[in-house]
């Protein structure tokens, strides 16, 4: 039988329409190479879908998106969106309608693309699904409110069941790696939701006692992520603290084009997200980073491998791996964001080009 997968493709917003065919190029490129058939599925969402379907988030995208293996989700530029029925934001409804409640962000010092240090290498899972999130369902509506017009209170839901699955899939992922894992928290004051976010996270290592388990509270995190940020391996914290510190993260190794996403579940499907937005500033100039798109494609393709147990899979991570290192290290290969010459065009030529011999 050959090893098949099933990807959607959903380019967003913006510089969306330039990444994310950047990254289905090199995906299928690395898959030719290694034997991995990959049926691509284009799906409509964002402002041309509002045009073509008349919603940024059409019925039928999500009912396709429902049989697949994974899928690649350009940035989304929902605040820019037209004051219309139809014009949605589709995160919340995929994050939670496919479960996927743990964000996963590697940050990675390249030498030579303006990283404040070259040894940076960690991981932070940030909780996808609970926290302040404004959209999320509370028991009352919406996470805002606004009881009198001078008064705003905003809800944070932690829960035990989801502190504990983000938690448990931050173990697994330092597991594989440095075998340590900090928890980011403000517990000092969140007495209640920190405090049991951090109890459950303490719980679910029992679990893993090869996994070395400490605790910072997020400021000083902020702090010591700019001071000593190769000290740490796996960070797994709540939704809002991790939004803050990934962007902070990504600042550390070269800015937002460097920072990659994947988000995951217990459920199968796996969804790439890089960590930016649209960047409509930059769009439609081919000069965009496409290396957070592409990475989160990559780290999707090996997550579906080891999840489905698809050698094939795992190995064309590794060979895009290998092709991405080389086209960073070349300044002619790189967009001018990370020190480099080339386009968001060129540098996907050049990874595609490295493919044949990574
Ligand atoms: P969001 O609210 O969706 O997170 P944002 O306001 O944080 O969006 P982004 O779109 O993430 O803004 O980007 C901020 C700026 O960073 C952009 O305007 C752009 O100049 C730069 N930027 C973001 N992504 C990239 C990229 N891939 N390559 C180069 N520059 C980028
Ligand atoms: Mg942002």
């Amino acid at each position: 039988m050959k090893a098949h997968l099933t990807l959607g493709v959903l380019n967003g917003d913006d510089i969306g329409h330039e990444i994310v065919p950047a990254t289905v190029a090199v995906v299928a490129a690395a898959a030719e190479k290694t034997g991995l058939v990959i049926d691509w599925k284009p799906m409509p969402i964002g402002r041309t879908a509002l045009d073509s379907h008349g919603s940024t988030f059409p019925e039928g995208t999500i009912e396709a998106l429902m049989g697949m293996d994974g899928f690649v989700l350009g940035p989304i530029g929902h605040q820019a969106y037209p004051k219309v029925p139809g014009a949605i934001n589709p995160h919340p409804i995929l994050r939670k309608r496919f479960n996927l409640f743990a964000n996963v962000r590697p940050t990675r010092s390249y030498p030579g693309l303006g990283a404040v240090r070259d040894d940076i290498d960690l991981v932070i899972v940030r909780e996808n699904n609970e926290g302040f999130q404004p959209d999320r369902n509370v028991a009352a509506g919406s996470g805002e409110f606004r009881p009198t017009e001078d008064t705003t209170i905003s809800v944070r839901v932690i829960t035990r069941a989801g502190s504990a699955r983000v938690a448990r899939a931050a173990f697994e992922i330092a597991r594989q790696r440095k075998k340590k894992l900090t928890v980011v928290h403000k517990n000092t004051v969140f007495k209640l939701g920190c405090g049991m976010f951090v109890e459950e996270c303490l719980k679910v290592a029992q679990d893993f006692p090869d996994v070395a388990v400490n605790e910072v509270i997020v400021d000083t995190m902020a702090m010591r992520l700019i001071r000593d940020p190769q000290n740490f391996d796996v960070i797994v914290t709540t939704n809002m603290f991790g939004d803050i510190l990934t962007d902070e993260a990504a600042g550390l190794v070269g800015g937002l084009g460097m920072a990659p996403g994947l988000c995951i579940g217990e459920g199968a499907i796996a969804m790439a997200q890089a960590t930016h937005g649209s960047a409509p500033d930059i769009a439609g100039r081919d000069i965009a980073n496409p290396f957070a798109m592409i990475e989160s494609g990559r780290m999707m393709v090996e997550w579906l491998g080891h999840n489905r147990n698809i050698p094939e899979a795992v190995e064309a991570a590794r060979v895009m791996e290998r092709a991405i290192t080389a086209a960073l290290a070349d300044p002619q290969s790189r967009t001018g964001d990370i020190r480099g010459t080339a386009s968001t065009s060129g540098m996907t030529k050049a990874i595609v080009a490295n493919i044949a011999n990574a």
